[in-house]
This record gives structure tokens, C-alpha cells and sequence, in this order.
């Protein structure tokens, strides 16, 4: 009998080692290599493991070792970059591999068949909705024209206006072309299911700008360095379609592409826009598909070859391989950080260890790039590329500033909307043009309150107060929160008076607009509509074609959005997004901003953006428009590395979750007890919201230097918090987050 052969195996757990099986005798050790799937029993439980390293010598006594059960013939097995993510992503954000591997290879009941049949019949349903639209855009864009070649039958000779119109003509004339273009090529187009090539790639259906092609050709300088490349271009500078360019460049080159969005809505819209260029290459990918989707896009990559995978943070975990580039759109992006579970991750910062991985080049873009990539810059770790100027050359959006405090006093309010405001909308809409208005908080009234005894309801399980919802005659008080709901009966609970609501939510706003502006066609957009997927498409899409006139909602329509009609944005009450006690505050507020300001006025006419607001005066308003000339002006990276803030220095956040308010404190005490002596720690301190869910939450902030030592003291910290939960049996309890967002 020859000698026993073990392997250590990745478990799907909070698992801070990989165990050590025996393969039984009947498994040739020649035939296991790394990244093969092995069922294993571990605890008394069955797991889908995975082989992560071959010919081990045991550390603990051979006899104790376990046999695996079997090798799961019918998973796929993980390429070793997958692996290498894994321990990387793990690493830095203090979790366990298996944690990872969990996030990476999520469990669900899939018949491989079923999904593949529809993920080939999803296919065909895209080619046709992309056709659709294509053909409706060149309606529009007719129709565009005819009217510009009427008003200069009208305008007069050798006029500045008649000019001006030519001139306008002249480029519709050329999307137009454009766009017929894009759409016999589309019509070519193989479907899925054609065995056949997807098609040569060729790079010269795009046509850069001079700006453009400059911008271009110092990333693909900054790529040939082996540097990530950051690409600051301001909002409608044309940042999409240098994206575009240089994937079909890495296609060309035989090689693939990962494009990152933040949130799935953008991905919905770049997907058409996407796929005009690419075709049958393009596979979209977010966390919100079912586990068969998932794993049909899977395989699609693992066996591609020459694909553009569109997804959400989630997609880093796909098997890619032969990358060529990696994009990463809207970097600034908070959603691309993962907040609960493990692993806590930044989509974007994950891409960065990716290109290192397979040594390809990375693209991050943004019109306001987070302080992070701006500091990476400016310690020459990454290479800087500036776009300052818009591709249709459209002004920069006028912004108005109006004092609501003001304008009450002097009656000129009507509810929420100044008088003002009202009349910008009524000459946008009476000139054709499309509005959005943002309001930071969802619901109808954000809280509530009585009248006789001043009390505010709450949640019974969170430390938040209720807010108030109505669909249609439907009243109710939910929690954000936790999704805790009851039925609004108007009355106190304490003292039987009657509940009077407090402030506007984004359902109000609606209410009020519909009011206001009865002939427009209105919508709105937030957390609530957007439990409804297809609803969400379906506004999106239908405003981009102008069949809505208003959109209302929270921040997910500052997003990257490219509508042509849309020609004023507002924001109702921006206090909201200032003065939040986070020393991110500023740098939020102002990207929240100029990213909306930079959804208007994205063709040929001007756009406009209106901020009411309570305190006209906050410097974050002074620097809405400054990053246009570049990132030096703002300033916003010299006071954090004064107060010694990221990313001068990383954060660590350690969270006690517990149903035992006493314990949480007491034992958060204790923690920073022991850390304080080695670490720069603030806390324990209750956060704003204090009670989630019925746990109480206690707060530990570590501030660690970025020196030599950076990766030992981490290594420490997670030593020591480990070390005291199993002394005080809190497992459980608390969670680690790295960066925080
Ligand atoms: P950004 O992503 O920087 O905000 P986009 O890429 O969405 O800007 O470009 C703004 C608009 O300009 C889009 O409608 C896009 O179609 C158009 N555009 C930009 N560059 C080009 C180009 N090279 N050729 C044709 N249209 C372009
Ligand atoms: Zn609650």
C-alpha cells in the first residue's frame, strides 16, 4: 500500500484555517490538483470544499485526519487566480477565505439545462428590445432635424441663429448616421445560440474627440507602465466611450474585459449601449439575479473568449481569465462597498488586487474621483488622466441657489417647491424639456409626531423613528431599518392625541408636483419602487425615451445616467446631505451633487441646476463646479491629511452587535481596554442609530498609520479581537470592517 497523500481544503465558514482530509485509497493523488471541489465533513456537517493545496504534511496526529467523501465531479474547479483573489481579499479585509469562497460560489438548487435555455432565450429578448430602441432613437433624432430644418427655412440669411441652426443639423445629421450604422450592425448580429464566432472586433466604430483621443492615449500609456490608470473627466466629457475604445482594444488583442458598475439601474442602462458595440460578447452580471442566472454567466465566462463582462461588484468573483482590462465606472461609488456579510468589500478596490493578479491594465473614472484614487494619484502609485471638457461642448449647467429660510418668510413658498423652483419647472417643461428632482429621504413623511405630548413614535426594534407611507387610501408607519411596519391610526400611543408628520419624504414631493404641475406626466424612483425590478427598468427607460416629464426620487438618480431631454435638476431640502457627523461629510455632499448637476444639459442645450436649501451659505456649495478645471482646486485632500483622516491613514471599524445592551457596553469597554495601548482607537461610542433589529450597536474606530508596519498591525489587531472573543465566548458578536464606508 503506498503512502497516504492529504490536502487542505477551503470550508464555505468562518474558518480561520484550511483542515487537512486524506484522500481515501481509492483516489489517485496524481488525479487532484488545486482548485478541484471535494465534499467534506467537517463539524458533522457536509461541505463543498475546495482543494487549495495538495502532497501537505499533517501538523496534527495522522490517525485524527479525515477521509474526504468524494470529489464532486459535477462542480466546476477554481482557477488559481480565483484563489489568489480570495487570500487577497481576505487578507486585507480581515476575514476568512471561506468566507470568500462563500461570497464567491454561493449555494442554491440549480438544473444547469433549464438555466442555460434561458439564458438563451433572455438573449434573444435583449437583441430584440436593443433593436427597438435603436430604431426609436433614430426616430427621434429624425424627428429632431425636421424641426431644426423648419426653423432655418424661417430664420433669416447670413443670421448668427441661422448659423447656429446649420450647425446643429449638421451633428444630428451625423448621429443619425451614426446611429444607422450601429443598427445594421446590430441586425448582423449572431444570436447566442449560433455556434459561430461572435465576430471580429474592430476598433474605428468610434470616433474620439481630440480631447478624447489624448485622454485615450495617456491611459493606454499609464497601462503600457503597469500602472492603474485614474480617469478624471467631468460629467458628459465622453468618459463611456474611451471605456468602449479601450475594451475593444483588449478584445482585439484576443483578451477579456470586466466593466464595473455600481448599482445595477446604470448597468440596465449602458447595457444597450454596450451591446451596439459588442454584441453576443456582452454578459451582464449582478447580485440580484436568481442562483441559475448566476451560474449560466458563470460558465459563459469560464468558457469565453473574448467577452465584456457588465456587472455589479459581485461579478470580481466570477472565474475570469486572460483579463486584459479591467473598468471601474463611477469609482466614487459608495455602493461598491460591501457592507454586511463578509467578506466586507470594496468592488473597486478589489479590481485593483484583480489587475495585479492578471497583470492587466485597470481604468477607474469618475467626474469626482473619491479621495482615495486622488491620493493613489498624487503619490504616484496611479497615473492621472484629465478630460475637462463636455464632447457636445454644452455650457456647464447654470446653479441656483435658493434660500428657503427666505423665501418662507416672504411667502414665497408653496409647500415644498419655492416659487421659483415652480417657474424654472414650468419653463423647462413648457420648452420640451424633461426635470428631476431629488429629495434624500423616501416615504411620505420621514417621522412623525404628536401633537398634545411631543412624542415621536418609534420603532419597537430599532432606535429610529417610524416614518409614514400611503398606498393609495393605505396608511402605514414602517422602519427603515428593519422593515418593521404597523398601520398609522393618526393617534398617539401614550396619550391619545393626533399625530402630525414631519418633514417631506420623496412620496410628498410627488404628491405636491402632481399638484403643482398637472398636465406633466410624473414619476418617482427610490428604495420602495425599486422592490419592483421591472418597474424600475421600465421609469428609467421610459424617461430616457421622454415619456415621463418629471422624475422624483432619492440618490439613485444622481447616478451615471445619460438622458438627452433632460434640461433642469433640483434638489429639495440639500441640508439633508450636509453636516452628517462623518468626516466624509463634504466629500459625499459634493459628489452627491455634481453628479446630479452633471445629469443635465448633456446635449445640445444648456442645462440648469436649482439647490434649495436652508444654509445657502455651506462652502460644500461653493465647490460644486470647482473640480471642472481639475482636481487640485478643491482642497478637500490637504484637510484630511491635516487631521491625520483616510487616506492619509486607514480606518478600522469593529461593531458589537447585542441584544444585551449592558453586555455590549461592557465588553466594548473591555475590547478597548485592550487595544489601547497599541492602537489609535476612538471608543466605544453608540452611533446614531444605536438599536438595529433589537441588537444595541457599540462602536470601536482604529486609525492605523499607512507605514512599513501597516500589514503587522492588522495582523495584530485581528490576533487580539479573535484571542478576546474566544476568552470571553463572544463569538458572533462582533464584526470587522475595513475602509469603511
Ligand atoms: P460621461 O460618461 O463622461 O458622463 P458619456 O460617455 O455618457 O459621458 O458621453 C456623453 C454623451 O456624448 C453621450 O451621449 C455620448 O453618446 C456622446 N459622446 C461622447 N463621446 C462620443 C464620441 N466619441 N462619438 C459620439 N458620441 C459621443
Ligand atoms: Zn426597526
Amino acid at each position: 500500500m503506498s503512502e497516504p497523500s492529504y490536502i487542505s481544503v477551503i470550508i464555505p465558514l468562518k474558518l480561520e484555517w484550511e483542515p487537512c482530509y486524506r484522500l481515501p485509497d481509492n483516489i489517485d493523488p496524481g488525479n487532484v490538483v488545486i482548485g478541484d471541489r471535494v465534499k467534506v465533513r467537517f463539524a458533522n456537517r457536509m461541505y463543498s470544499g475546495v482543494v487549495s493545496a495538495t502532497d501537505v504534511s499533517p501538523e496534527t496526529n495522522a490517525s485524527k485526519i479525515k477521509d474526504i467523501e468524494e470529489i464532486e465531479h459535477g462542480l466546476e474547479r477554481i482557477l488559481p487566480q480565483e484563489i489568489e483573489l480570495w487570500r487577497r481579499v481576505a487578507d486585507y479585509y480581515l476575514c476568512t477565505i471561506g468566507e470568500v469562497y462563500k461570497a464567491a460560489y454561493p449555494v442554491g438548487k440549480i438544473n444547469l439545462e433549464e438555466a442555460h435555455a434561458a439564458a438563451v432565450a433572455k438573449a434573444a429578448q435583449r437583441k430584440e428590445k436593443v433593436l427597438d430602441s435603436m430604431r426609436q432613437k433614430i426616430a427621434r433624432l429624425e424627428e429632431r432635424q425636421s424641426k431644426k430644418d423648419a426653423l432655418i427655412q424661417k430664420a433669416k440669411d447670413g443670421t448668427k441663429t441661422k448659423a447656429k441652426l446649420s450647425e446643429d443639423s449638421e451633428k444630428i445629421r451625423h448621429e443619425i448616421a451614426i446611429a444607422r450604422e450601429a443598427l445594421a450592425k446590430v441586425e448582423a448580429c449572431p444570436g447566442r445560440d449560433a455556434d459561430a464566432p461572435v465576430g471580429s472586433i474592430s476598433t474605428d466604430t468610434i470616433v474620439l474627440s481630440d480631447a478624447q483621443q489624448k485622454a485615450y492615449d495617456s491611459i493606454q500609456e499609464g497601462i503600457r507602465q503597469g500602472k492603474p490608470v485614474l480617469l478624471h473627466g467631468i460629467t458628459g466629457s465622453g468618459k463611456t466611450e474611451i471605456y468602449i475604445k479601450s475594451a475593444m482594444h483588449a478584445l482585439s488583442g484576443g483578451k477579456n474585459v470586466l466593466y464595473l458598475v455600481p448599482e445595477i439601474a446604470l448597468s440596465r442602462q449602458l447595457e444597450e449601449r454596450l451591446y451596439e458595440h459588442f454584441g453576443e460578447r456582452l454578459l451582464v452580471f449582478h447580485s440580484a439575479e436568481t442562483a441559475a442566472s448566476r451560474r449560466s454567466t458563470a460558465e459563459a465566462v469560464r468558457n469565453g473568449k473574448g467577452y465584456v463582462v457588465l456587472g455589479t461588484r459581485s461579478s470580481v468573483f466570477l472565474p475570469h481569465h486572460d483579463l486584459g482590462l479591467i473598468i471601474v465606472d463611477e469609482e466614487h461609488d459608495s455602493s461598491y462597498k460591501q457592507d454586511s456579510p463578509a467578506p466586507r468589500y470594496n468592488g473597486r478596490d478589489t479590481a485593483l488586487m484583480m489587475s495585479a493578479i492578471h497583470k492587466c491594465g485597470i481604468i477607474s473614472g469618475s467626474a469626482t474621483p473619491s479621495l482615495e484614487e486622488q491620493y493613489n494619484c498624487a503619490c504616484g502609485r496611479h497615473v492621472l488622466v484629465e478630460l475637462t471638457e463636455r464632447y457636445h461642448r454644452t455650457d456647464d449647467s447654470d446653479i441656483e441657489i435658493i434660500d428657503t429660510k427666505a423665501e418662507r418668510k416672504k411667502r414665497g413658498m408653496r409647500g415644498n417647491f419655492s416659487i421659483k423652483l415652480i417657474e424654472h419647472i414650468r419653463k423647462a417643461l413648457a420648452e420640451g424639456g424633461q426635470v428631476m428632482i431629488l429629495r434624500s429621504r423616501r416615504a411620505w413623511a420621514p417621522a412623525l409626531q404628536c401633537e398634545e405630548c411631543g412624542q415621536m413614535p418609534k420603532c419597537p426594534r430599532c432606535n429610529v423613528s417610524m416614518s409614514l407611507h400611503k398606498n393609495g387610501s393605505d396608511e402605514v408607519m414602517a422602519c427603515h431599518y428593519c422593515g418593521h411596519s404597523q398601520t398609522f391610526t393618526g393617534k398617539c400611543e401614550k396619550c391619545g392625541g393626533s399625530l402630525k408628520s414631519l418633514g417631506a419624504g420623496t412620496q410628498k414631493i410627488e404628491e405636491e408636483a402632481a399638484a403643482l404641475f398637472p398636465e406633466a406626466r410624473i414619476a418617482r424612483l427610490d428604495s420602495d419602487t425599486a422592490q419592483n425590478r421591472s418597474y424600475e427598468t421600465r421609469t428609467i427607460s421610459d424617461f430616457s425615451k421622454g415619456h415621463i416629464d418629471i422624475l422624483i426620487g432619492t440618490q439613485i438618480l444622481t447616478k451615471g445616467f445619460d438622458f438627452e431631454g433632460l434640461s433642469l435638476v433640483a434638489v429639495i431640502a440639500a441640508d439633508a446631505f450636509l453636516g452628517l457627523q462623518d468626516f466624509r461629510a463634504d466629500e459625499k455632499a459634493l459628489q452627491v451633487l455634481e453628479q446630479f448637476r452633471g445629469r443635465c444639459g448633456r446635449r445640445d442645450r444648456k442645462g440648469l441646476f436649482v439647490i434649495q436649501t436652508s444654509q445657502p451659505d455651506h462652502p460644500v456649495y461653493g465647490m460644486v463646479g470647482s473640480q471642472q478645471a481639475g482636481l487640485k482646486s478643491v482642497g478637500l485632500l490637504e484637510e484630511r491629511k491635516d487631521f491625520n483622516f483616510p487616506p492619509y491613514t486607514r480606518i478600522i471599524e469593529l461593531a458589537f452587535r447585542d441584544e444585551n445592551e449592558g453586555r455590549a457596553h461592557v465588553l466594548s469597554q473591555a475590547l478597548a481596554n485592550c487595544l489601547r495601548d497599541s492602537f489609535d482607537i476612538t471608543g466605544p461610542y453608540a452611533p446614531t442609530v444605536d438599536r438595529i433589529a433589537g441588537q444595541h450597536i457599540r462602536i470601536i474606530r482604529i486609525s492605523l498609520k499607512k507605514d512599513r508596519n501597516l500589514s503587522s498591525n492588522k495582523k495584530a489587531l485581528i490576533r487580539t479581537v479573535r484571542q478576546f472573543e474566544k476568552e470571553r465566548r463572544y463569538d458572533g458578536h462582533i464584526t470587522i470592517n475595513v475602509d469603511p464606508a
